[in-house]
C-alpha cells in the first residue's frame, strides 16, 4: 500500500473547547514529517486520531488515498496498518525481545522469526531475542520498540516523543540510527516532538502546531530561515526585536532603512533577527565599520555580559540610541568585557520584518 498519509480539516476537542481547529496536512510516502508544538497543542491528538484510537469530531484521514477515518467511517487500529510507538516503548513484559519484534507479523511462526532476527540485527541488538524487556537499558527498549513497530512492514509508522525518555548523550546517537532504519525501510513517519532541534535533525518536512492549528510546514531549512510570525521564529531559537514605525513604504531604524511595502503608513514593524545573524565590530576612535547593502547601518553599544557556552559565545549588548539590548552569538570564544564599545549590525537576509500585532497608531482610536 502506498503510504500517503493525509488529513483534512480535522477537528477534536474533548469535551472543553476546542483541541484541534481544522488540521490538513500531507505526509509524502518514504518521507519523515515532525509535528512540532508546544505541550497541550494538540500533537498527541492528531496522532492518535491516525492510530485510530480517537476518533475526531470531523474531518478525514486516508491512508494511499482510502479513508480510515471521516464521516461515518472508523477503520479500527488494528486494521490500519500503521505502526506505533510510543514514548514509554510500552514493550510486552512477559515476552522475550524476539517474540515482542515478531508479534504483530502475519504468516507462519518461522517467517515472524526471520523477520525479527532481520530487525534486530538492524538495530544491533542481534544477541538480545532471548531476553526479556526489563533485562534493557532504556536506549535498547526504545530499539526493541522501533524493530516491533517496523516488523509487519506498516507503509506508515506514528512515534509520539519517541526519545524524550533517553539520556541526552545517548539520544543523539540513537536518533540517527533511528533515522537510517526508517529510511531503509522507506516508511511514512509522523514523528510527534516538542523540541525544535530534534525536528530539525530529524524531519523532511517539519509541520509546526499552535493551539490546534498547523501554523506552517516545510522543509528545515525554510520554516527556521523563513517563519511566518515572531512566534514561529522564536520557537527555534532566541530572538532580537527591533521596533520601527513604516513611513512611506519604508521603516527607519538605528541599523538604516528597511522596506516594507504592503504595510500603512504610521503601522508599527518588528524587525526579528535571530543571535547569530547579527555582525560585531571593535570600536576605532567612536566610528564603526562603513555601512554596506548587505549589513545595513552599524549600530553602538556597549557590552553587559558576555559568556562562552562550548561552540559561541553569547554576547549581551545595550545599544547606545535607546537603551534596548540585544543579543548576539558569536562562534568560538569570544569574551569581550562589560562596557566594552562595539558596533553591532544586521544581515539584512537574516532579518523577519512583521507588523505589529497590536493596532497600529493609525487604526488606532486613541490617535484619530
Ligand atoms: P500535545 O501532545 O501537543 O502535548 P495533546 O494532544 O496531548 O497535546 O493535548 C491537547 C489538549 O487536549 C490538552 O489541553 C490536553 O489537556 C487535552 N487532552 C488530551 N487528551 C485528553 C483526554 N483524553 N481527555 C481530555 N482532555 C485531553
Ligand atoms: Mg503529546
Amino acid at each position: 500500500m502506498d503510504g500517503r498519509l493525509e488529513f483534512r480539516d480535522v477537528v477534536h476537542d474533548y469535551g472543553s473547547g476546542p483541541v484541534l481547529r481544522g488540521v490538513s496536512l500531507d505526509l509524502e510516502p518514504g518521507g519523515v514529517t515532525c509535528l512540532l508544538g508546544p505541550s497541550g497543542c494538540g500533537k498527541s491528538t492528531l496522532l492518535r486520531i491516525a492510530a485510530g484510537v480517537e476518533r475526531p469530531r470531523g474531518g478525514t484521514v486516508t491512508v494511499g488515498g482510502r479513508v480510515i477515518s471521516g464521516p461515518g467511517v472508523h477503520v479500527p487500529p488494528e486494521q490500519r496498518a500503521i505502526g506505533l510507538v510510543f514514548q514509554d516503548f510500552a514493550l510486552f513484559p512477559h515476552l522475550t525481545v524476539a517474540r515482542n519484534v515478531a508479534f504483530g507479523v502475519r504468516g507462519s511462526a518461522a517467517e515472524g522469526e526471520r523477520r525479527a532476527m532481520e530487525l534486530l540485527e538492524r538495530v544491533g541488538l542481534a544477541g538480545y531475542g532471548a531476553r526479556y524487556p526489563h533485562q534493557l537499558s532504556g536506549g535498547e527498549q526504545q530499539r526493541v520498540a522501533l524493530a516491533r513497530a517496523l516488523a509487519p512492514r506498516p507503509p506508515v509508522l506514528l512515534m509520539d516523543e519517541p526519545f524524550s525518555g533517553l539520556d541526552n548523550r545517548l539520544r543523539d546517537g540513537i536518533r540517527d540510527q533511528t533515522l537510517d532504519i526508517l529510511k531503509e525501510e522507506g516508511t511514512t513517519v509522523m514523528l510527534v516532538t516538542h523540541e525544535p532541534e530534534e525536528a530539525m535533525r530529524m524531519a523532511d518536512q517539519i509541520a509546526l502546531m499552535r493551539a490546534g492549528q498547523i501554523v506552517q510546514s516545510g522543509g528545515p531549512y525554510n520554516i527556521y530561515n523563513a517563519p511566518v510570525d515572531r512566534e514561529a521564529a522564536m520557537f527555534f531559537s532566541d530572538i532580537n526585536v527591533i521596533h520601527g514605525v513604516v513611513r512611506d513604504f519604508q521603516t527607519d531604524t538605528p541599523f538604516g532603512q528597511f522596506l516594507t511595502p504592503g504595510l500603512a503608513d504610521m503601522a508599527d514593524v518588528e524587525i526579528i533577527i535571530r543571535p547569530q545573524h547579527l555582525k560585531m565590530d571593535f570600536d576605532r576612535n567612536g566610528k564603526g565599520p562603513l555601512p554596506t547593502p548587505e549589513d545595513g547601518v552599524p549600530a553602538r553599544g556597549k557590552v553587559k555580559r558576555a559568556r562562552f557556552i562550548g561552540n559561541s559565545s553569547i554576547v549581551e549588548m545595550v545599544m547606545d540610541h535607546d537603551g534596548s539590548e540585544l543579543k548576539a552569538t558569536i562562534p568560538g570564544v569570544f569574551l569581550p568585557k562589560p562596557d566594552t564599545a562595539l558596533w553591532l549590525s544586521l544581515r539584512r537576509d537574516r532579518c523577519f520584518v512583521f507588523p505589529c500585532r497590536r493596532q497600529s497608531r493609525l487604526e488606532n482610536p486613541y490617535y484619530s
